[in-house]
């Protein structure tokens, strides 16, 4: 009961910091990351971390991502309450949580697809222990998320939460008319925050986001066409 008030606590005090440096610019946001606990993302041993501004390793050479990147992810897909959303990525889960805490409240849906099983399941666990009354919100899939999901396709918005050495078409391709894909692309090391506009008529306009650093995506779209795991 004491470490459950004392991480809301911790949680209340970064949203408060992230809202005064103008990383969470919405309500929806802002309240998605009060109710969402990220000690229940991260492992038992770093818990004590998981509300300083950084990100932690889950395991697998993988991330959980800092919280102002999820927050500046989220803010700029501009998620509503009935979007249809797919997050490449699953990672630990965080990061779908929030999103399933937004489109909850409208009958929207999050599909989440993670190339490593062992991550997938080990989200699933983290999800139905932070958030099990949003279970019926978020769909956990494994395997190559870099060709999209085409079994749920079209969606309103895309999230990847790895880094691409270009935007991968199948993504394009999988967006409504109207939607929008939030994904960094560059080289391994640096990449820029890209959102990616389909509008109605099916033209693309590219808007260049922050500076950000993200481990790769890999895949038939990501780094592996180039040799690179
Ligand atoms: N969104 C995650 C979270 O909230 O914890 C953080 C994601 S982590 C920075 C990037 C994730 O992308 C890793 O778990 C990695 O295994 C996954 N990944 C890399 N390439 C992928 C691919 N082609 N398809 C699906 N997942 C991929």
């Amino acid at each position: 009961m004491w470490r459950t008030l004392q991480f809301y606590e911790e949680r209340r005090r970064l949203v408060e910091d992230l809202k005064s440096e103008g990383v969470i610019r919405s309500k929806l946001v802002e309240e998605a990351f009060l109710n969402i606990p990220r000690e229940c993302f991260v492992p038992e041993h770093l818990r004590c971390y998981a509300y300083v501004d950084s990100p932690l390793p889950i395991g697998f050479g993988q991330t959980i991502s800092a919280p102002h990147m999820v927050a500046i992810m989220t803010e700029e897909l501009a998620v509503q309450p009935h979007d249809i959303v797919l997050e490449v990525g699953t990672g630990s889960g965080y990061q779908a949580a929030i999103l399933a805490y937004i489109v909850a409240k409208g009958g929207g849906h999050v599909y989440t697809i993670e190339i490593v099983r062992e991550l997938s399941k080990k989200a699933v666990e983290n999800f139905a222990k932070a958030a099990p009354e949003l279970l019926n919100y978020a769909t956990f899939v494994v395997g190559d998320g870099s060709k999209g999901l085409e079994l749920f396709a079209p969606y309103d918005k895309i999230m990847v939460t790895a880094a691409a050495p270009t935007i991968p078409e199948p993504l394009i391709n999988q967006l409504k008319p109207g939607g929008r894909l939030v994904i960094p692309v560059g080289n391994r090391w640096s990449q820029v925050l890209l959102v990616i506009d389909k509008l109605r008529d099916g033209s693309i306009r590219i808007k260049e986001s922050v500076p950000c650093i993200f481990v790769p995506l890999i895949g038939e779209y990501g780094w592996s066409r180039y040799g690179y795991e």
